[in-house]
């Protein structure tokens, strides 16, 4: 069997500590090392576990005369964890504690945790951060590129005007899940670390409705979809997640709204693409504008014609970069360039002539461009 803990030392109090000194002391350490503020989860749920013994008079006298609790619902012979002998029977440790008193210290602060922790901290009665929402937009590459101001039907669930919120129907009220006793959670397993689960029943909420609200049918919620206008700004990527916050569902209980994320799809464009705040376009060249060089105009992705000088000896591959003529910047200022990607266009069908002069170029041509190949 685990040492037994000492309450006491968790708590930082004296064995003499009163109940008012307990409780103070409780909120000073729950506040410290709550997972929600960098916390352990194994130091707080100690806490808890310390807070839960010392705070109640009866578990406090048996723990000070025997060192440790012993909850009750003992199955009889139920042997103790880690082979015990000294103890009758096993012992359960009933993470309860003083619901109304959690609730206060960790309200809406910690309302995160509490619905991802679910029964440790109590029935979930107070307020409650809506959930995130997450919808896709597809967008033509110019508008990925201008921003647009765009509508996305939203489906979420509003808090029901008839029962308002409840579930109950007008005229009754929410009753006290008779499964968990309104705590919220259930305990299952034995022994010191018997955990607690989220109660089936009432889904956590410690509460049940009898006779269901005839509009949202006891979910105290209606589904509604709402148009929300977002601005998606310019410069938005294909996979961009944009956050509109507080534009997800909302809260419960008066908890702050969630937040709705908007991920953008940007079709691709017939000759243009993106790489970031960069536009890039891939231009074909003949094999002798590559070697003679040239100048082409090409079209930016604004609409503009500007002129662009290919060297001669241009490569395939080669990139010619046109300064501020890419993108929008979606972080920072600015804009991208227009990158111009040259693709040398070899030709598939010779004329009788142009096989002639090419014949007669190959002759001419000392150059052995595979002499770094051995
Ligand atoms: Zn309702
Ligand atoms: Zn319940």
């Amino acid at each position: 069997m685990a040492a037994a803990k000492n309450y006491y030392d968790i708590l930082g109090v004296s064995r003499n500590a009163t109940p008012e000194e307990i409780k103070k002391a409780f909120r000073k350490q729950a506040r410290k090392h709550h997972p929600d503020a960098g916390g352990s989860e194994e130091r707080f749920k100690e806490i808890n576990e310390a807070y839960e013994v010392l705070s109640d008079p009866e578990k406090r006298k048996q723990y000070d005369q025997f060192g440790q609790y012993f909850g009750g619902n003992v199955p009889p012979g139920a042997g103790a964890p880690g082979g015990s002998a000294g103890w009758p029977g096993g012992f359960t440790y009933t993470h309860v504690g003083d619901i109304g008193d959690l609730g206060d210290i960790f309200g809406d602060l910690f309302s995160g945790f509490r619905a991802a922790a679910g029964a440790r901290t109590g029935a979930r009665s107070a307020a409650r951060r809506g959930a995130d929402l997450q919808y896709d937009v597809t967008l033509s590459f110019d508008e990925a590129l201008r921003g647009i101001s765009t509508k996305v039907d939203v489906r979420r669930d509003e808090t029901c005007a008839t029962c308002h919120g409840t579930g109950a129907k007008p005229g009754t009220s929410r009753t006290t899940c008779p499964t968990c006793k309104g705590t919220g959670h259930v305990t299952q397993g034995q022994g010191l670390f018997g955990f607690s689960r989220t109660c089936p029943r009432c889904g956590g909420e410690g509460t049940v409705v009898e006779q269901p609200c005839p509009t949202c049918k006891g979910r105290g919620a209606v589904t509604r979809v709402k148009p929300v206008t977002v601005n998606i700004p310019a410069g938005v990527t294909d996979g961009s997640k944009l956050r509109f916050k507080g534009k997800g569902e909302p809260g419960v209980a008066g908890g702050p709204p969630g937040d709705l994320y908007v991920v953008t799809h940007v079709k691709p464009h017939a000759y243009f693409s993106r790489d970031g705040a960069d536009v890039v376009l891939e231009l074909p060249v003949t094999i002798a504008e590559a070697a003679l060089g040239t100048e082409v105009t090409v079209p930016t992705p604004a609409g503009e014609r500007v002129r662009l000088k290919i060297p001669a000896g241009t490569q395939d591959g080669k990139v010619l970069r046109i300064p501020g003529k890419g993108a929008p910047r979606l972080k920072g200022k600015g804009t991208g360039d227009l990158k111009v990607k040259i693709r040398v266009k070899v030709p598939t069908k010779l004329s009788a002539r142009q096989r002639e002069l090419l014949e007669e170029f190959a002759r001419l041509s000392s150059e052995d461009v595979r002499s770094h190949i051995k």
